[in-house]
């Protein structure tokens, strides 16, 4: 008798679910559209409906045009009825970041600190996160969790930070960064969010690679719409495949390093270290940055040919460099072509469709994402 009850109430979450998805992929629809697609009965998705609108998920935007008859009502789902704060955890601040369940964004806010695997960095991670959801106003009890991106190998359980090399930090428990967020967390490399962003913007594509070049060089890769993550979940680390025997020193403390060569603290003219202002200057035509450029390029290039001669699928330029290179990319691109195998232009290359925070946004989604799934 009790596995009947069960499955009844199985039956009735999946058919709820179907209602409430629908919904979603669709944006405005009738009843009579639900009826219809669904394959259910009339009765079954009123009840649904009324569910979902008494769990306050659902909402009435206008009326359909009518050839005759009454005008059907469009139903929509309110898209702020629960929202997800995502945080980007980086070497020296933090990026906050609130999304909706359709991804829409809240501005983000920035928060300098220096990273350290310490109990106050982790009171200062549950303040800075409780300070951004009183100024923007967002109701505790409608947050889904908290979706905290780190750039550095976690372990399979994502209990522990086995290696941050950007971060200077090893075999840090995570429980010792999360323990005061008072909602549920999820924590992800920033890499893997950043790819599950691209992947959630880019309904055509079910494989891809990212590569995130920041201070750090990262990257994932993603097949039949899924994470692989490797046997050691360390999978996709491009930024330390060797691309010069016994080369510069990278940040993980090994020689020839892809990082040491397209990390964007390689793109720097006299003092100013930030990327900025390199690329200010390389646009005023400076020559010593003209230089740089252009041994940085070949590098860039070589990772991203690499990638592609190994995966064989769309590469997705992400990270920080991704924000000003757009008046080069079909220089790249043509580069890229120049010394490629088998293709004969480079449009599997994309830049990233997130200027910034798309690890946030990328790690935060995972919460929105299994509520639609499951509601
Ligand atoms: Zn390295």
């Amino acid at each position: 008798m009790k596995k009947t009850t069960s499955t009844t109430t199985d039956l009735k979450l999946i058919n709820r679910n179907k209602v409430y998805r629908y919904i979603y992929e669709n944006d405005k629809v009738s009843k009579q559209d639900l009826v219809r697609d669904l394959g259910l009965s009339l009765p079954t998705i009123s009840q649904n409906l009324t569910e979902l609108f008494e769990l306050g998920l659902l909402r009435y935007a206008g009326k359909f045009e009518s050839s005759g008859g009454r005008k059907a009502k469009k139903i929509s789902i309110i898209p702020d009825a629960r929202m997800v704060i995502g945080v980007e955890i980086k070497m020296d601040h933090i990026n906050i970041v609130a999304i909706d369940l359709r991804a829409d964004t809240q501005p983000s806010r920035r928060m300098d600190n220096d990273f350290e695997a310490s109990d106050s960095y982790g009171k200062f991670l549950a303040e800075a996160i409780e300070q951004y959801i009183r100024e923007k106003a967002i109701n505790p009890a409608i947050i889904l969790g908290v979706g905290i991106s780190i750039p550095g190998v976690l372990s399979e359980d994502k209990k522990n930070l086995i290696n941050a090399p950007t971060l200077k930090a090893r075999q840090v428990p995570i429980e010792a960064l999360t323990k005061y967020i008072t909602h549920k967390t999820f924590i992800e490399n920033d890499a893997n969010a950043g790819g599950f962003a691209e992947l959630h913007s880019r309904k055509d594509l079910t494989a891809l690679a990212f590569l995130s070049v920041s201070e750090g060089v990262g990257g994932s890769f993603i097949f039949n719409g899924v994470l692989y993550n490797g046997m050691n979940n360390r999978g996709a680390e491009f930024g330390h495949m060797t691309v010069v025997n016994g080369g510069k020193q990278c940040a993980c403390g090994k020689f020839g390093c892809l990082e040491a060569y397209i990390s964007t603290s390689m793109l720097m003219c006299g003092k100013d270290r930030r990327v900025e202002t390199f690329f200010e200057r390389l646009k005023a035509g400076e020559a010593s940055c003209k230089t740089i450029w252009e041994e940085y390029l070949t590098f860039l290039c070589m990772g991203i040919n690499n990638i592609r001669t190994i995966v064989d699928c769309d590469v997705i330029l992400g990270g920080t460099l991704a924000r000003y290179i757009g008046e080069y990319f079909e220089d790249i691109k043509k580069r890229l072509a120049g010394i490629a195998v088998f293709d004969y232009n480079a449009d599997y290359l994309k830049l990233s469709n997130y200027t910034s925070n798309a690890s946030a946004i990328g790690t935060a989604l995972r919460f929105a994402d299994e509520f639609i799934r499951t509601v």
